[in-house]
């Protein structure tokens, strides 16, 4: 993906990497704006992460010209949690903002988990 696509590429960034093609990962779709992968280390049937492809830190960094990609990762949870035949279930998102809520990797990201009951409130 040129830079002018992925639109500001930070290379110490390991997202920015998936969403290039420079590290491997389990693509399940993508959009202009978007891309959905398999989490390498899942906590229910289906795990993903929809990344935005333009680096944006975290939830706390989105700002109001944000809202068309804000709207594009819920698009595309949702087609993620159906094509893997478990949206009839339910599904839950989540955003990890900070150390106390384990946020790991810095670069936005919305976790999608199917396929299992999930507890709330959550460890
Ligand atoms: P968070 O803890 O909310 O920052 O989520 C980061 C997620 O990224 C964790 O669920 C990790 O399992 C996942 N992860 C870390 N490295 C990779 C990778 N190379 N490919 C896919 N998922 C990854
Ligand atoms: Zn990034």
């Amino acid at each position: 993906m040129s830079e002018a696509a992925s639109g500001s590429y930070v290379s110490g960034c390991l997202f920015c990497r998936i969403v290039s093609g420079e590290v491997p990962g389990e693509v399940l779709m993508r959009t202009e704006e978007v891309v959905a992968f398999r989490d390498i280390n899942p906590q229910a049937p289906l795990h993903a992460l929809v990344v935005p492809v333009r680096h944006i830190p975290d939830a706390a960094s989105v700002a109001p010209g944000d809202a068309d990609v804000l709207a594009g990762m819920l698009i595309a949870a949702r087609q993620v949690a159906e094509d893997s035949g478990l949206a009839s279930g339910g599904y839950r998102l989540v955003m990890n903002i900070g150390q106390d809520a384990g946020n790991t990797v810095d670069h936005l990201h919305l976790h999608v988990l199917a396929g299992r009951r999930l507890a709330w409130p959550p460890g």
